[in-house]
């Protein structure tokens, strides 16, 4: 049974309180390993080795650094099939997804800000003949990162890597639920022979290793990337420490599907946006939005579509979408179906637990579900479900789209599906989201602003958006002196 171990100044440590947690496979709901169930006293070692480590590497050249993190993305593509597995055991993903996509784009993450930070520009100000005013910008200290169970080695790289390009030491909370990735990268970060202290992972639960890292007076910035509800825990916690901090939350994330879209693109498209990851991502599409004269039309062949959709064991290359991360959100995903049902919405498929087969009886799957209603205000439209659900509401015209759209709390992203440039680019202009795609989901580009509008979250990530995230900018006014040789 494997036995994780945090990764404290270099060195692979026991918790201090010598207590562990259960780590389940969603596969079949049995237990596979254990995690440390770390408390403020292993937050306060790694802290201290990581403001320990701090003067030395914030002094490396840049391209010092990001040599560092071009091995490091080496080492992990080396590994890629032993990373794609534990990520699918810890949170349920079939393997074939996490071999192409979220450990390429892990890998991604170190190769771009190590060149990133190779081309960070700072500026300079001539303010009169003999004044000149130039701009610094310094890594702030030891850098606190938390991050969610949905892509757990993308995101948690996705803040390692700007955070140690830009000059910064770490400490990350990686979450509780799927905790074997993170452990990997450890280990990868030991055999590169990344200097002791520089990156320190604290494994164990938000509320104890999570709340210690918030609140510990030594780190100047939290990096957080979860639910709105912790955001806002979190932010009340670093408020009275004046901590700088990065908020990317949840979604309800519409798709506007207009009667003269690609019609096939646009069904490809969307049974993916919605059930891809099991709905698991925070940019999956979550409401659909349908014009009233192609409603019939979309709603037959989307079904048709989804039922056809292989749920199954996550080690089956045939399988699309595998478990739900844990039995508690399983509870949580089905609670929302039944409500929803009960208020007279009506379940056009889906809408219950599936077994694969026999030997898997245990595990988390739940069938792609989608849910016909037209009660914007219904619990189902609110609130973010994060699992295989979407539902499915029609629109009269342009307007009564965007009103329906923009009536939510949260703003992370859309996607508009329209042949129409005008409606595309005004609709663009009209949601409140932060990522709109526009005939296609999930291409990015890692240099845009990544983030979300309303309770979606506060702050960018992203290209020079991070880096800035990760720095302080000084002003240095130097008066020349008016003599000359
Ligand atoms: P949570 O908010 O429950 O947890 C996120 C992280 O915060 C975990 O590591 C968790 O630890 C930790 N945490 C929980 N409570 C505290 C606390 N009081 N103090 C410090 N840390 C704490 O989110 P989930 O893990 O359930 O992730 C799903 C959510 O993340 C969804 O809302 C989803 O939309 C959002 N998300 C947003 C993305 C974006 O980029 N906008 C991307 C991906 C997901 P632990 O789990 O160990 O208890």
């Amino acid at each position: 049974m494997d036995r994780i171990l945090n990764y404290v100044d270099g060195a692979f440590v026991a918790p201090v309180d010598g207590g562990y947690l259960d780590n389940y496979q969603p596969r079949d709901g049995t237990v596979y390993g254990h995690l440390p169930d770390s408390t403020a006293a292993d937050v306060e070692r790694a802290v201290a080795a990581a403001k320990a480590a701090f003067p030395a590497w914030q002094k490396l050249k840049r391209a010092e650094r990001a040599q560092y993190l071009y091995r490091i993305a080496d080492a992990i593509e080396k590994k890629l099939d032993l990373f794609a597995v534990a990520e699918s055991r810890d949170q349920g993903k079939p393997v074939h997804l996490a071999r192409s996509m979220d450990i390429p784009r892990a890998i991604e993450n170190f190769r771009f800000f190590a060149g990133a930070i190779l081309h960070q520009q700072e500026k300079a100000f001539q303010t009169s003949p003999e004044v000149l005013n130039y701009t610094r910008r310094e890594p702030m200290g030891v850098a606190g990162l938390i991050s969610p169970w949905n892509l757990p080695l993308y995101l948690l790289t996705w803040k390692i890597a700007p955070a140690l390009a830009a000059g910064n030491t770490a400490v990350a909370k990686p979450s509780e639920l799927t905790p074997a990735t993170a452990f990997l990268l450890a280990q990868v970060l030991d055999e590169v022979g990344l200097p002791k202290g520089v990156c320190n992972l604290v494994f164990g639960l938000g509320e104890k290793a999570g709340d210690a890292l918030v609140a510990h007076p030594d780190v100047p910035l939290i990096s957080f990337t979860g639910g709105t509800e912790t955001a806002a825990i979190i932010g009340q916690r670093a408020a009275p420490l004046y901590k700088k901090t990065s908020f990317e939350l949840g979604g309800k994330n519409p798709a506007l599907i207009f009667a003269d879209c690609d019609l096939e693109s646009t069904l490809n498209t969307t049974v993916r946006s919605s059930f891809l990851n099991q709905g698991e991502i925070c940019l999956c599409t979550s409401r659909l939005f349908v014009q009233e004269s192609l409603l019939p039309k979309f709603t037959e062949l989307f079904v048709e579509r989804v039922r056809q959709l292989k749920v199954g064991d996550p080690e089956s290359p045939d399988s699309f979408m595998g478990p739900l991360v844990s039995a508690e959100h399983l509870d949580k995903v089905q609670g929302f179906v039944e409500r929803s049902r009960a208020q007279g919405h009506k379940v056009l498929c889906g809408g219950e637990r599936v077994a694969p087969q026999a030997s898997l009886l245990k595990g988390y799957y739940f069938a792609p579900t989608v849910i016909s209603t037209t009660d914007a205000n219904a619990e189902i439209m609110q609130q973010e479900v994060f699992g295989p659900v979407v539902t499915l509401t029609p629109f009269k015209d342009y307007a009564d789209a965007v009103a329906k759209a923009n009536a939510t709390r949260y703003g992370l992203a859309a996607t508009i599906w329209t042949q129409n440039l005008d409606t595309a680019h005004h609709a663009a202009a009209d949601i409140k989201a932060g990522q709109i795609w526009v005939n296609t989901w999930m291409l990015r580009d890692l240099r845009v602003p990544f983030g979300g509008m309303k309770d979606s979250g506060v702050g960018r990530e992203g290209g020079d958006y991070s880096l800035e995230f990760y720095t302080e900018e000084k002003n240095v006014c130097l008066q020349l002196g008016r003599n000359r040789l």
